[in-house]
């Protein structure tokens, strides 16, 4: 199954809710991903205001 990413939250999606926030609507195409591995001390995840792990896309 293709990726795809939420349009909610960005959180990158394989199955047909996403995982984060529960959201079912999704962008096929996606710009860049990051893995968020610690929300508490990554600056990656305050700029793109993630409070969760996961792997998000950049630009939908
Ligand atoms: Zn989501």
């Amino acid at each position: 199954m293709a990726v795809k990413a939420c349009k909610a939250c960005k959180h990158i999606v394989e199955g047909s809710s996403c995982p984060a926030c529960g959201g079912r609507e999704f962008a096929d195409s996606f710009k860049g991903r990051v893995a968020i591995v610690q929300p508490e001390h990554s600056e990656v995840a305050k700029q793109l205001k993630h409070e969760k792990k996961g792997v998000f896309a950049l630009k939908l």
